[in-house]
């Protein structure tokens, strides 16, 4: 997956550290950061005003639209052990390759289709969330937060301030009754839905069980997930 025609033209396309976005993520602190990497020098197009002319109109250059996409990031307060490889540095299982073609069918307009992520391995299902928020903000410039679960009294956003809302450890969620207010405030705000799990939720509409990456309409997602919150309350009822 390419960054479209975000990269800063400065970078170095040979990178390592950035694959030549510019980028580099950051999870010394609880949310990862995105900072310029150190391969970035001026920027040969604008010579670092941000500004370009185009025609007889003057237009944000590609390195001013990528530094209001850092502070995007920066604003999705994805937790920092979510940080992981870049999704093109994935090995292709059908999981991954369900999450790409999730991400390229992805538009920010309303009744777009969200994504579980339903991986039993302890962490990969949530950096593999990680890796798709990178994409979604740095290749779409969308506007994304993350919920994570596991922190007590986490904090849900406005439905108006996102397009995705990223929801991280619902398996050891126990407060079901923030977690579908914040649910029915997202079910009225046309917004997309990610969801990272160990769980495997099922739900009527088909009778199945999603094992791998499910796609989701806004309408059924609220219906998936409370399936997923019926898991969670008989586990913990469990002895
Ligand atoms: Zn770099
Ligand atoms: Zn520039």
């Amino acid at each position: 997956m390419e960054h479209h025609g975000t990269h800063h033209p400065g970078a170095s396309p040979a990178c390592p550290a950035c694959l030549g976005l510019g980028v580099r993520l950051d999870a010394s602190l609880s949310t990862a950061r995105a900072l310029r990497c150190d391969c970035v020098g001026p920027c040969s197009v604008c010579e670092d005003g941000g500004w370009v002319a185009r025609g007889p109109n003057v237009v944000a250059c590609t390195c001013h639209t990528l530094a209001e996409r850092m502070v995007l990031y920066d604003e999705a307060g994805l937790p920092a052990a979510s940080v992981g490889p870049a999704l093109e540095r994935w090995e292709l299982t059908p999981l991954v390759e369900r999450a790409t073609a999730w991400l390229t069918g992805w538009r920010p307009e309303p009744g777009s289709r969200g994504l579980v992520i339903s991986d039993p391995a302890p962490g990969r299902g949530e950096r593999l969330l990680g890796a798709l928020v990178a994409e979604l903000v740095f290749g779409l410039g969308a506007r994304v937060r993350c919920v994570d679960l596991r922190v007590p009294d986490a904090i849900w956003p406005q439905a108006t301030e996102y397009r995705v809302l990223a929801l991280i450890g619902l398996g050891e969620h126990e407060d079901s009754r923030a977690l579908k207010r914040g649910l029915s405030e997202h079910e009225s705000s046309d917004g997309s839905l990610l969801v990272a799990t160990r769980l495997e939720p099922t739900w009527e509409r088909t009778g199945a069980t999603a094992s791998l990456g499910e796609v989701l309409d806004p309408s059924s997602a609220v219906t998936v997930l409370e399936s997923c919150l019926t898991a969670v309350a008989e586990r913990h009822r469990a002895p």
